[in-house]
């Protein structure tokens, strides 16, 4: 099979899981998974797991990915703040569904070549930091939505600060074994908490949430 008849299947599979915003599927179907993986996993590409990507990292799982991100609710003209870029995936996907996506990672080798990719790909509407994403990115905020790919002990509160009113963050909490994925919405003073469903993500690793764990 091409990859393009993959990809297909792919959506399909999305679809069959309960993903229904349209536009995301487009994007997830628009995007060569392949290029943010070495050559030896492209076979692999097109499945729906996770993936290694080098520096002990992961690439998300197709169906994590765009359960996230319809989850984000976007409508085309938002300021997202994506916390871990890894490979670069998520971004390119995020960069088509918002008006501007800015994304940051600890790991410089990451950081830059995932710059490097998304900049070959053509998309112009991503801003790179290097740099604790625990800590949010003030530049930018307040965020109408913000997207953390990897499991905080506990909610950061500087990110949660860093929402706009009516603003929506999709974030993992939790440390192995158990891991909960959460939808948290700015309404004033008050955040709103929604769990959305168990999940495996790699470590935030921060200072500020660290809880003595590893780094
Ligand atoms: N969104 C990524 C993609 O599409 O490939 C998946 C990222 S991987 C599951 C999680 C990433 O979060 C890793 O690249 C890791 O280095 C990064 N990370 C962990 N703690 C971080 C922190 N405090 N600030 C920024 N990035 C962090």
């Amino acid at each position: 099979m091409t990859f393009s008849e993959q990809a297909d299947s792919l959506i399909q599979q999305l679809k069959s899981e309960g993903i229904e915003d349209n536009r995301v599927l487009d994007a997830i179907l628009k995007t060569p998974r392949e290029r943010f993986l070495p050559e030896s996993l492209h076979p692999l590409a097109y499945e729906n797991r996770a993936l290694p990507i080098g520096n002990e990292q992961t690439i998300s799982q197709p169906s994590i990915v765009a359960m996230m991100t319809e989850s984000l609710q976007l409508r085309g003209n938002e300021t997202v703040l994506e916390i871990g870029t890894g490979s670069g995936y998520q971004s390119a996907i995020l960069a088509q569904l918002c008006g501007k996506v800015v994304t940051v990672e600890r790991i410089k080798d990451l950081a830059s070549s995932a710059k490097q990719l998304l900049t070959e790909l053509g998309y112009e509407n991503i801003e790179y930091h290097f740099g604790d994403g625990a800590l949010g990115w003030e530049g930018q905020a307040p965020y109408s939505a913000i997207i953390v790919t990897a499991s905080a002990a506990e909610r950061p509160q500087k990110l949660v600060s860093q929402l706009e009113d009516g603003g929506r963050m999709v974030i993992p909490v939790g440390t192995d074994p158990v891991q909960i994925l959460y939808r948290l919405k700015r309404c004033g003073e008050r955040i709103k908490e929604e769990e959305l469903c168990r999940c495996r993500f790699v470590p935030l690793i921060t200072e500020e949430t660290n809880n003595g764990r590893p780094q």
